[in-house]
């Protein structure tokens, strides 16, 4: 399908920001975004790339009722030589064909996509920023439109992609973060909608977001939501212990996100000689690994941080210290490798960065 570009009136170009030590993230748009219909007569149809412009919905469009919306994030990097690549996008537009057919909408055409991404990318190239750390972050979204209500799947989707610059997600360094279990709420049970990007995930976890930052926490640890026992990730991030000398991260059980970035971790540890054990872990037994001296290092995975230490653990009314606070090696080494990886600093053994210019 050909996708129909239509670039902004220059006049109307919104102004690059000049500092990118204040990017933040998620608050800078760029001038296009790409968008497509579905419908069970046309299928998807109308592809265009076009300034971005406000969506006009009825106010009986399904997604504003029942739920169905899905999204992915993912980034664009560029590289010292000005090269831009992208990092395993095909494993993010795998996971949201899964995500869709999960939530019963129409999975989206993975050529199409993988063909928007870069035609976006590539028209907002000047929009990358050049900073160490920096990227363009790329938000694919997909909402339900068919104007009914009565609980059903939609007949119609809206699928666009919207991209903005952010910052580096350590402007002063790498500093562990300290984290708070819930053991009153659970982000996700088996048998639902946890694996997958779906909204309604994101704005059940709020409120024990919220109740953790009130206790001076950056991020939810959560526990599985049937024993409120074993690990399962820490705020939207997947998470790994450095137990003696094996690196464990919880299952793909169906309840947690498989993330992009802990599937990296996982082989490039294990290319090292790492021994890396995907099983369950109670939140006792992490407490007792720390208090006998064997637990060494826990981090956090995902593509905003890449790897972002903890320090500190909060469980039933006691802060426990993690090692001696400090960021470990292994979580040292994991981020300079996949960062050189991404930013096409170094050889990409596993063929997961994909240049696009
Ligand atoms: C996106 C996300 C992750 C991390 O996935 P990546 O593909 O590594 O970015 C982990 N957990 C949750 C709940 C997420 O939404």
């Amino acid at each position: 399908m050909e996708i129909k570009t239509t670039q902004v009136d220059p006049q109307y170009m919104k102004a690059k920001p000049q500092d990118e030590s204040q990017l933040g993230f998620g608050h800078i748009f760029t001038d296009h975004f790409f968008i497509v219909e579905y419908d069970a007569e046309e299928g998807w149809h109308n592809a265009s790339i076009e300034p971005v412009r406000p969506l006009s919905l009825d106010p009986a469009s399904m997604c504003l009722h029942y739920g169905q919306e899905i999204f992915e994030g993912m980034k664009a990097y560029r590289g010292g030589d000005d090269s831009i690549y992208l990092f395993r996008p095909e494993e993010n537009i795998k996971r949201m064909r899964r995500s869709a057919e999960r939530l019963c909408m129409m999975p989206m055409d993975g050529d199409l996509f993988m063909e928007a991404l870069k035609k976006l990318v590539l028209l907002e190239k000047d929009w990358i920023p050049r900073g160490a750390g920096t990227s363009l972050y790329i938000r694919p979204t997909m909402i339900a439109t068919e104007v009914a209500l009565g609980v059903h799947s939609s007949s119609r989707y809206l699928f666009f992609i919207i991209v903005g610059p952010v910052g580096a997600y350590y402007p002063e360094g790498f500093g562990p973060t300290k984290i708070y279990v819930s053991e009153e709420y659970t982000r996700s049970a088996p048998g639902g909608v946890g694996d997958c990007k779906a909204a309604g995930n994101y704005a059940a976890s709020l409120y024990a977001s919220r109740e953790a930052s009130k206790m001076g926490y950056t991020q939810v640890l959560w526990l599985d939501a049937k024993e409120r026992k074993y690990i399962e990730e820490v705020g939207t991030s997947n998470i790994f212990f450095v137990v003696g000398d094996d690196l464990i991260t919880p299952p793909l059980s169906g309840s947690i996100l498989p993330g992009v970035t802990r599937d990296s971790v996982i082989r490039l540890a294990g290319s090292w000689g790492v021994n890396v054990l995907e099983k369950q872990l109670s939140i006792d037994e992490v407490l007792s690994a720390n208090e006998n001296g064997t637990l060494r290092e826990v981090f956090a995975s995902g593509t905003a941080a890449i790897v972002s230490p903890v320090g500190q653990i909060y469980y039933r009314g006691k802060e426990y210290m993690i090692g001696n606070g400090r960021t470990g090696s292994l979580t040292e080494r994991l981020y300079s490798e996949i960062l050189q990886i991404q930013y096409g600093e170094k050889e990409d053994p596993f063929g997961w960065r994909v240049k696009i210019s």
